[in-house]
């Protein structure tokens, strides 16, 4: 290998000598044919073998052609690269010696081959109905772990060296990657159908490459299932009756911001989609939607929806997308996510002139979506407006556990399978007898793991005047206080997420244990919302009657 060639000095006759007796046995693939052509005139000036050493005319090191065939070279799977320095004869030289010979690694072969592993692993993955492939090359394996309702599991394992090189042959049929193939830096892309990887059910998947070390990284792979586009079901995703009613009520505004958070897998795309569909067919067909979304993800009814190529430079990309949309003048603008200041003014712009905006910003609750977009620079005054600011939601989604195999929280407590301090604070805040509580059971033929799905919850809100005054003139937490307080003593009547994830946890929907890794805990709860525990007990009687 590359490391263990010592260093000759190329520019005697001695050196030339002794590099050549070394070489013998080596492998040349830059030549005319071989697996890493490099082209007529770069032969000129740079001679690559496979075991990483790379011979460069002097003076040309840093050329950016050169420095793009050692890109290159490391997208083979070359992990190490040493670059010596040569005259141009002595290039040449090389060859000819060496320039001729048939390449004996077939890339393209072993690419069809990691291919065919790959495609084994996403159909595997999609028949459980993951959400997303794991893919972590450490130093002696390949480890494969695939999330199915939110939890990780391991399907198997491969060898260091194929997981590497599987990923290589993913992005050699992926789309996008970016500029550069190496092992070292990130990238990103979508696969499609046209990869011949994907079963029927899948869509695309979108990849997502982290280096780790030098030679290693690990790929995230996350499928999208193919989604039938009529569905306009959002009330059965699981919000709460006022949530859903919230909802309906947005997706009757022409005009104002209706904005989303939640991380990654939080459901955002599907009640995005559905309450645009909805939406559509709810107006009779009669309103246009103008989508810019980077990858496009969203499958809508009658929609423009714009190709974002935004690579590198994704700020133009969408302002680009925004500036066309605001002149095709359409009813409703969805844009993926509002990331920069730019984008922020021209979403507040759209809604003050008479267009419902959806989209979705990175926060940690519906409240704090106002946080974000003041530090994305927008005017607090904008921001009082509630015909400006239509709607917040926040949602997170959690696993629905399996209503034959869930086990009794009395009986977890016996089994020491739960925290005794959460197993009574649990109790005490519903109000309920252990044994009429529960909690993810073992796993019966009818689930997954003690899970048969997932299941939104949510806090959202339809801002008021006074509201938004609040938050923006006075505080936070003023503000947070006026939309907890009840209709009847004057606030809005509003719940948090954690309210909704403990009606569902009560109920024997979800798991005690993932709303409080997922969620947020017990005792915060309790120490800070301890005003709506009676309303946490009727609400959770409420679901169980049906
Ligand atoms: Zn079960």
């Amino acid at each position: 290998m590359a490391q263990e060639v010592s260093e000759p000095d190329l520019s005697t006759q001695a050196g030339r000598e002794r590099f050549l007796a070394e070489a013998s046995d080596w492998e040349m693939i830059s030549g005319s044919g071989q697996t890493m052509d490099v082209g007529p005139q770069m032969r000129g000036a740079v001679a690559v073998f496979k075991n990483g050493v790379i011979v460069v005319a002097s003076g040309q090191r840093h050329r950016p052609q050169v420095n793009a065939i050692s890109v290159r070279a490391r997208h083979f799977g070359i992990a190490r690269i040493k670059m010596l320095d040569a005259e141009k004869d002595f290039i040449e030289e090389l060859y000819k010696a060496f320039g001729s010979t048939k390449p004996k690694t077939n890339w393209r072969a072993l690419d069809l081959e990691r291919q065919k592993t790959l495609s084994r692993i996403i159909h595997e993955a999609a028949e459980m109905r993951a959400s997303d492939i794991h893919m972590r090359v450490l130093e002696d394996y390949t480890e494969i772990k695939i999330r199915v309702n939110g939890r990780m599991m391991e399907i198997g394992q491969e060898p260091s060296q194929d997981g590497q090189e599987m990923i290589r042959a993913a992005f050699a049929v992926a789309q996008g990657q970016g500029a550069s193939g190496s092992d070292s830096t990130f990238q990103q892309g979508a696969m499609f159908a046209n990869s011949g990887l994907l079963p029927e059910n899948v869509e695309m998947l979108r990849l997502q490459y982290t280096p780790t070390s030098e030679m290693r990284g690990a790929l995230v792979m996350r499928l999208k299932y193919v989604s039938k586009s009529y569905e306009t079901d959002v009330d059965s995703l699981g919000y709460s009756l006022q949530q859903a009613t919230d909802l309906r009520n947005m997706r009757l505004k022409t005009n104002g911001m209706y904005i989303f958070a939640g991380k990654v897998s939080s459901g955002k795309t599907t009640t995005l989609q559905r309450c645009l569909n909805a939406m559509f067919l709810d107006k009779r067909k009669e309103i246009s939607i103008y989508a810019a979304e980077d990858p496009k993800e969203l499958e809508l009814l009658g929609a423009i929806q714009a190709q974002i190529n935004a690579g590198t430079n994704a700020v133009t990309a969408f302002r680009d997308a925004m500036k066309a949309a605001l002149r095709s003048d359409p009813n409703v603008i969805v844009l993926g996510e509002i990331r920069s200041e730019e984008l922020t003014s021209m979403a507040i712009e759209a809604a003050k002139t008479g267009h419902a905006l959806w989209s979705t910003v990175h926060a940690g609750s519906a409240l704090g979506i106002l946080n974000r977009l003041i530090n994305l620079g927008a005017e607090r005054e904008d921001l009082k407006d509630p015909r400006t600011v239509g709607g917040l939601i926040y949602q997170r989604l959690l696993g629905v556990i399996c209503q034959h195999c869930r086990t009794p929280l009395s009986e977890a407590l016996d089994n020491e399978a739960i925290d005794a301090d959460l197993a009574e604070r649990f109790a005490r805040l519903t109000g309920r007898d252990m044994s009429q509580l529960y909690v993810l059971g073992r796993g019966c033929d009818k689930c997954f793991k003690g899970l048969t799905g997932r299941t939104v919850v949510a806090e959202t809100i339809r801002p008021d005047a006074r509201l938004l005054e609040m938050y923006m003139d006075e505080s936070r937490v003023k503000a947070e206080q006026y939309w907890l307080t009840p209709n009847e003593e004057g606030g809005m009547g509003g719940a948090p997420v954690m309210h909704h994830a403990l009606i569902k946890a009560g109920a024997g929907i979800c798991d005690i244990d993932e709303v409080q890794g997922e969620v947020d805990l017990l005792e915060t709860y309790e120490r800070e919302l301890s005003q709506l525990v009676p309303r946490l007990r009727r609400d959770i009687d409420a679901l169980l009657a049906g």
